[in-house]
């Protein structure tokens, strides 16, 4: 299986979708937001000023995120393939990331665009909470994305989460973001001619039909 990198506006559906890959190809999803967001349950200056980055949609550093992504995809189930969710987030990142892989002797795989409008994407951060331990999505305001019991995952009965940063305030804040540093990677892996576009503006099965098409022409 390729490796698999997804790009998408803030609340396009990118977890969604990873785990949903997770499921039906047997390979992990790695989210930096979520190895950031574990990072901040440790009691240093370091998790402080982690938690205030999230917290005001800004970005944390190359650094840090380098660093948590590097010794995650050296773990042993990342062996044959792995889904990015939210790394690379902007061109200094992505071009660390392909110094890494040739250190590495890993291929880059492919990237998969969600495309959706800034509105409809949006409106999903209201309601929106997900599992702090398997990472699924929900949303409280969505008949077909409710969980099965209020407040408990589906899958692992662990308490579900809402998430600081899904605010209509900070979702401007994190959009603007996408739009300067994280879309230009677009044309940048545009180049190496590995990118492919799916439309996320309907719902979590449209989007994975797509993205199953993409995967089955590219593995056969
Ligand atoms: P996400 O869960 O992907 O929406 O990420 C939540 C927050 O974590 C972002 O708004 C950033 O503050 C931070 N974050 C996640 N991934 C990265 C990354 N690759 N580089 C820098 N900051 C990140």
């Amino acid at each position: 299986m390729k490796n698999i990198i997804l790009i998408a506006a803030p609340a396009a559906g990118k977890g969604t979708e990873a785990l949903k890959i997770k499921e039906e190809y047997n390979i992990p999803h790695i989210s930096t937001g979520d190895l950031l967001r574990n990072a901040t349950k440790e009691d240093t200056e370091l998790a402080k000023e982690i938690t205030e980055l999230i917290k005001n949609g800004k970005l944390v550093s190359d650094e840090i995120v380098l660093e948590l992504l590097k010794s995650r995809i050296l773990e042993q189930d990342c062996v044959n393939g792995y889904i990015l969710d939210g790394f690379p987030r902007n061109v200094e990142q992505a071009i660390a990331y392909d110094k890494i892989l040739d250190e590495l002797n890993k291929d880059i795989g492919i990237v998969i665009v969600l495309d959706i409008d800034k509105e409809i994407a949006k409106s999903r951060i209201s309601g929106r909470c997900s599992c702090p331990k398997c990472g699924k999505v929900y949303n409280v305001n969505r008949e077909e994305l409710k969980p099965k019991k209020d407040g408990i995952c589906d899958d692992c009965s662990t308490t579900l989460k809402f998430r600081d940063d899904d605010n209509p305030n900070v979702y401007d804040e994190r959009y603007n973001t996408y739009l300067e540093k994280t879309e230009p990677l677009i044309s940048y892996y545009d180049k190496k001619g590995i990118v492919y576009h799916v439309d996320s503006n309907e719902n979590p099965e449209k989007t994975h039909e797509q993205v199953v098409k993409i995967l089955g022409d590219i593995n056969d």
